[in-house]
């Protein structure tokens, strides 16, 4: 595969949830924004904590790199990267230009704190996939584990994934990601997972290296039983498949040590 180098595309890689997925950072910056200080964060602690959306790459330089790969090797298109993808104004707009140059499905990875909002839900309506984050069952956790700006309200975000999951035709995947701190309430998320309806539950532990120990795979067993009424995947069991990213460089930034 031709090696080459970009600032807004990265991959692509193996993800578990997704298969081979070429990742599109529409924030791309050099300092990590996001408006989440995740205790398990890969990509390390937050440099700027913002809430605000800015458009921080016009779309027809994210474009103009997704025109020049060649076509194939790639299951899903997907926004993620330095911080929160909806966190851009310009999402919509990015999701639209690529769909009229590309045929694989588009997904979004969000951390759900602004999917309350109109706006980000019109974006997020544009994609396939949306894979939200879900990773506590009350305000004490929710700011224990995510350590989000204080205007993030964790009753509001649980509002705004019921709201978004009543209008959302694609597939909606919520991801938990259990560490010590939130395994003991993984019955207790699960009940607000039922409220929300996601097509599948992501159980996912942080194997990448990063601040907090992942769990094991028997506690993610055990942790797997209250979540049987659900399409649940579990990290430990989907396996990994080798990839080649284009620009390993980019792709570190944004995906940690992906060479595990
Ligand atoms: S939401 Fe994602 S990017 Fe933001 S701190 Fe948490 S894990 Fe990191």
């Amino acid at each position: 595969m031709k090696r080459t180098s970009f600032r807004y595309i990265f991959g692509p890689v193996y993800s578990w949830r997704l298969g081979m997925s070429l990742g599109v950072d529409p924030i791309s910056q050099s300092k990590k924004i996001c408006n989440f200080n995740c205790i398990y964060c890969q990509l390390g602690e937050t440099d700027v904590l913002q809430t605000v959306r800015e458009v921080f790459v016009p779309t027809r330089r994210i474009i103009a790199e997704i025109r020049s790969l060649g076509p194939g090797g790639i299951d899903y298109i997907t926004f993620s990267g330095r911080g929160e993808p909806t966190l851009a104004k310009n999402l919509g707009e990015m999701i639209r230009e690529v769909r009229k140059i590309r045929p694989e499905k588009i997904a979004v990875i969000t951390n759900s704190t602004l999917i309350a909002r109109a706006d980000v839900q019109k974006d997020l309506m544009l994609a396939d996939f949306v894979l939200a984050k879900l990773d506590a069952h009350n305000a004490k956790d929710f700011a224990a584990v995510n350590r989000g700006i204080a205007d993030v309200v964790f009753a509001d975000v649980v509002k705004g994934l019921r709201a978004f999951r009543k209008k959302f035709k694609g597939k909606l995947g919520l991801q938990i990601m259990f560490v010590k701190h939130n395994m003991v309430h993984a019955k207790d998320i699960a009940e607000i997972a039922q409220k929300i309806h996601p097509d599948e539950v992501q159980l996912n532990t942080p194997l990448r290296p990063c601040a907090t120990k992942p769990l094991t795979k028997k506690e993610m067993n055990d942790i797997k039983r209250y979540y049987s009424s659900f399409h649940a995947l579990c990290v430990y069991d989907v396996p990994s498949k080798p990839y080649h990213p284009f620009d390993e460089t980019a792709t570190a930034s944004r995906h940690g040590s992906f060479q595990k």
